[in-house]
Formats: C-alpha cells, structure tokens, sequence
C-alpha cells in the first residue's frame, strides 16, 4: 500500500508525519522523500545511504544542418517550448514536458532525442526504514520526471509512505495520484482551513481516498474539525502544539522520541486508510 502524505502549501510538518510515522509502524517500511525540489527527511531519518544514481529526461534537440524551418514543430508543441523563426528553430527545455511530439512530427529527422541529467535519486536504510529520496539539481523546472522515477522504488507489495511535494500543482498531483491513498496534513489556522480545502478539491477530482492530520493542536475545537465534520472528512491524527517536538525537530530528530504516545495513533494510520479503499 502506498500512503501519499501531502498538504495544501508548506510548513504545516508533512515531513515530520511521515518520518514519524515510518518510524511508529513495526514492519519494514519504504519511505519516499517526493519532495524534490527541497528534500529534508533525510534529517530526521538519517540514513546509511547505499547508493546514488543519476536521473535523466528525453529532450529534443535539434540538427540545423538538416533543419528546414519548415515550424512544424513548434506548431505541434502545446507547451511552447520550440520555436522556429526563420531557418532557426530553438529548444527551450526548462518548458519541454518530454511528451516526443516535435521528434515524431519533424519531415526531415532533425530532431533528435537527447538525455537530459535532472536530478538523482539516493537509497539507504535506517533499521526497519527503507529511505529513498529524489533530489532535483539547481536551476531544474520539472521535477515531475524525477517524482515519478523515485516512486518506481515503492515496495511491491509492503508499506510505503511517500512525503509529497507541497500545494496542489503538477508536482503535488503526480505524486498523490500514484498513491493508493492519502493523509492531508494542516495547521488549525486560517491559512491552513484555506490550503486544505484547496487540497481538498484537488484529491478529489483524482479520486484517491483520503484523510487528514492537524499539526500542533491547542485546542479541541479548532476549525480544521468543524471542516472536517461538515464535509465528512475523517480526521485520522491530531498532533498536540508542544515546545519539544519544535525541540526535536530543531536537532534532526523525530517527533517519536519525545512524544512516544503519539506512535500508537500513526500505527492505526495505515489500517484506518485500508478500511477506505
Ligand atoms: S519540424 Fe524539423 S525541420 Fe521543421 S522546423 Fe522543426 S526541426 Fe526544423
Ligand atoms: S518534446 Fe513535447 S514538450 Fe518538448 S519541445 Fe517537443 S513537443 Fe514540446
């Protein structure tokens, strides 16, 4: 089962969840850090890493010689990521989404496919913690590619938790919409009642069965579970505000270690999201 833990904008302790929640399960668990542009679970998880690898995307790029200017490629592309002007014809590829059209549609072969380095991806293992993070290089526009390379190590047949991108664009949606099912995390704040419900709207035109967990909780009746009530959402866990999670995090360590009575609840996670597919 691949469990999505996902939210609506950043800062509301994705991150923290899952590391955390890898840590409460008592079974081997795969642990993958989607978050590419700005992966951090390797703090709290602090793996021996095993290896690294190299990912690469197809790009067109394009022979001049051969090139007549004819435009039928920048004509095809949805995403204007090559232009003709002239006899010129250029490739942009922060804006190519590698979809191969401009290379099958070119009369005269001068576009060719190349590889792309976009990112790498880095496995390790902490005790019954499997860690796979992908990692986007500097200056990189899709992570996509690299998000759905690094779900391809989710385990088979076991657990897996992927730590998704933050906000409800394209990352957030290639990541979620792999999973089985999905926990939202938030804050009992304004911002973070707006964020969720933007989530919300998106989850569920992917169809993926869902919860939702409120980080640092200082009173019962917070807005998040008026939402949730109304909505009939299930609100599956309820982290207590407590100065030493903020403590624990601040070392790289998870919010385990200083709040045990959390780990039943996450334990539940899983089995409460299984009873909803
Ligand atoms: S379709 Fe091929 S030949 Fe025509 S402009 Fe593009 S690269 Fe050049
Ligand atoms: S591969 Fe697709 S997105 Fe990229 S330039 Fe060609 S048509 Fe555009």
């Amino acid at each position: 089962m691949k469990i999505a833990v996902a939210s609506g904008k950043g800062g509301t302790g994705k991150t923290t969840l899952s590391c955390a929640m890898a840590f409460a399960v008592q079974e081997e668990v795969t642990l993958l850090d989607c978050d590419v542009e700005e992966p951090n679970s390797h703090f709290f998880i602090r793996p021996e890493i095993e290896s690294r690898e190299q990912v690469c995307r197809p790009v067109p790029a394009v022979d001049s010689a051969v090139c007549t200017g004819c435009g039928e490629c920048a004509r095809v592309c949805r995403f204007n990521a090559v232009v003709s002007v002239g006899k010129k014809t250029l490739v942009f590829n922060e804006l190519c989404h590698s979809c191969g059209a401009c290379i099958r549609i070119c009369p005269t072969g001068a576009l060719k496919e190349i590889e792309e380095p976009i990112g790498q991806i880095e496995t390790g293992r902490r005790d019954h913690v499997r860690f796979v993070s992908g990692r986007l290089d500097v200056g990189q526009a899709m992570s996509p590619p690299l998000i759905r390379k690094t779900l391809e190590h989710a385990s088979p047949d076991g657990l897996t938790i992927v730590d998704c991108p933050p906000g409800t664009s394209c990352p957030y949606v290639t990541a979620v919409k792999a999973c089985d099912a999905a926990i939202l995390v938030t804050e009992p704040t304004p911002f973070g009642l707006h964020d969720l419900k933007l989530a919300v709207e998106t989850i569920r035109d992917l169809g993926v069965p869902f919860g939702v967990a409120v980080n640092r909780v200082t009173d019962e009746a917070h807005p998040i579970r008026t939402y949730c009530e109304a909505e009939g959402i299930p609100l599956l866990v309820e982290v207590p505000e407590d100065r030493r999670a903020a403590e624990a995090y601040s070392r790289g360590e998870s919010i385990n270690s200083v709040m045990p009575g959390l780990n039943e609840t996450l334990r539940a996670v899983p089995e409460k999201l299984k009873a909803m597919l």
